[in-house]
């Protein structure tokens, strides 16, 4: 027994080197204190400030975001758009921290967030580099009450010098697909810009074979949606998310004392 338990102990020494390896402290650290910024801030926020042109500090901001987005072809709906590992982690992240087995199922809510990109000249048109955790909640159309996460949010893309190339949200447990207010929310990320995109993570799907997310982009005419390939930029195994998530685990519910994980 002995002997079983300081095997198991070395395997998982070795995982968490490994991990660590991966995942530097800075990372964590975004994203742990990302999360405590959203924590107040409701889903309703980005869907609100873009439809509610009707105030004129939202109209403005719209303007801003408008006059941010990069003049471009049209993307073929068939050219691949690439994703970072930072990104794909803060996206899990933030939809496990409200959705996870720590949490009775019907507290389960969707979350919401910015993504900025880039663009290449090559390979993948459109690269998505990072994520920004903006709301959880059920519904998606009350009034906005503050933005100021949005505006945070987008001035540090903008320093960046990325620009918000769309919004992601979650179905935890539903799987990915876009619904009719889906598709109502991507109509205006495209109005905002043509090749926006939708990206929809169930993490119930990240089991050691998936990534659990798809990415989306909507026909305006006829409301229909489709799914546009996309490739991972940087090293991120498959079969390792759910290894790295769980490792994460800490930081994911808000435990700042782990952040202290790289000194030993
Ligand atoms: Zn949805």
């Amino acid at each position: 027994m002995e002997n079983k338990k300081s095997n198991e102990d070395s395997i998982k020494n070795a995982i968490k080197k490994r991990i660590k390896e991966k995942i530097k402290k800075e990372l964590l650290e975004e994203i742990y204190n990302e999360l405590k910024l959203e924590e107040n801030e409701l889903a309703e926020e980005i869907s609100s400030i873009i439809s509610k042109k009707e105030k004129s500090s939202a109209a403005d901001l719209i303007n801003e975001i408008k006059a941010e987005q990069p003049i471009f072809e049209k993307l073929e709906d068939d050219k691949t758009v690439s994703i970072s590992v930072k990104a794909i982690l803060k996206i899990a992240s933030h939809a496990l921290k409200y959705a996870s087995s720590k949490i009775s199922r019907d507290k389960w809510v969707e979350v919401i967030g910015l993504l900025a990109g880039k663009q290449y000249d090559y390979g993948p048109k459109l690269h998505i580099e990072d994520a920004y955790p903006m709301g959880h909640g059920s519904a998606v159309y009350a009034e906005i009450k503050d933005y100021k996460n949005f505006v945070r949010a987008f001035n540090d893309i903008k320093a960046k010098n990325l620009f918000i190339c769309g919004w992601y949200h979650s179905h935890p447990s539903y799987g990915t697909w876009m619904s009719d207010e889906d598709i109502g929310t991507q109509a205006r990320y495209q109005k905002l810009w043509d090749n926006a995109i939708a990206l929809v993570i169930d993490p119930y799907q990240i089991d050691g074979t998936s990534l659990g997310f798809q990415i989306f982009r909507a026909n305006l005419k006829n409301k229909k949606w489709f799914s546009i390939p996309f490739s991972v930029e940087g090293s991120l195994d498959v079969k390792s998310l759910p290894e790295i998530l769980e490792f994460m685990d800490p930081i994911i519910e808000g435990k700042a004392a782990y952040l202290e994980y790289d000194e030993d």
